[in-house]
């Protein structure tokens, strides 16, 4: 069992001593928001830093010509495609719009309750009453985010979308982001 230490000092950031572990060993799926704050952030198409994978999970799979997919964020050298290493410092060089899965990351509710997660790739514990305020308004954002797709791949897959293709989910995707973010 890995030991962890929280650390007596309440300004300690765990990320500051870690060789960004979460970066390398997760797959980042990402939701309709998290395509759009990165595609307008960076001016390219989302098909550019996307990775299809077959989905697991027949209901929340989008159904397009190309199959039944999840979207994650592609990979490059066993890492994140936005890890970038600089002087023995890994860094996001997407950090302002990083996916809502990396903001959250070590945090979420379990009963209603502000916990860390189990199993985390993070060398010490966080601590979490530092934190609790700030990411609870996060959290439920990403909750709110992650709702909004869902309905939004439930719409898709309901109206023929298995007879389009991939890009024309991505437009629709942006177009309904869009509307809700110009609203
Ligand atoms: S694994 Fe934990 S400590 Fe390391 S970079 Fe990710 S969130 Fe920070
Ligand atoms: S987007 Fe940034 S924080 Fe998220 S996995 Fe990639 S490098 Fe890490």
């Amino acid at each position: 069992m890995k030991l962890k230490v929280i650390s007596n000092d309440p300004g300690a950031f765990p990320c500051d001593t870690c060789d960004t572990n979460c970066c390398k060993e997760y797959t980042i799926f990402v939701n309709a928001h998290d395509i759009y704050r990165l595609s307008t952030g960076l001016k390219k198409s989302p098909e550019s830093f996307l990775e299809l994978f077959g989905a697991k999970d027949f209901d929340l799979g989008i159904k397009v010509q190309e199959g039944l997919l999840d979207l994650a964020l592609k990979q490059k050298d066993g890492a994140c495609i936005f890890l970038e290493k600089s002087k023995d410092i890994y860094r996001c060089t997407v950090n302002e719009i990083k996916p809502s899965v990396c903001k959250s990351y070590p945090f979420g509710f379990k009963n209603g309750k502000f916990i860390q997660m189990d199993d985390i790739m993070c060398p010490t514990d966080w601590d979490t009453s530092a934190f609790e305020s700030m990411m609870s308004i996060h959290l439920k954002k990403d909750k709110d985010e992650w709702q909004f797709y869902d309905n939004l791949v439930a719409e898709w897959n309901e109206t023929d979308g298995a007879k389009k293709s991939l890009s024309e989910f991505l437009k629709f995707s942006f177009d309904k982001v869009s509307l809700v973010i110009k609203n």
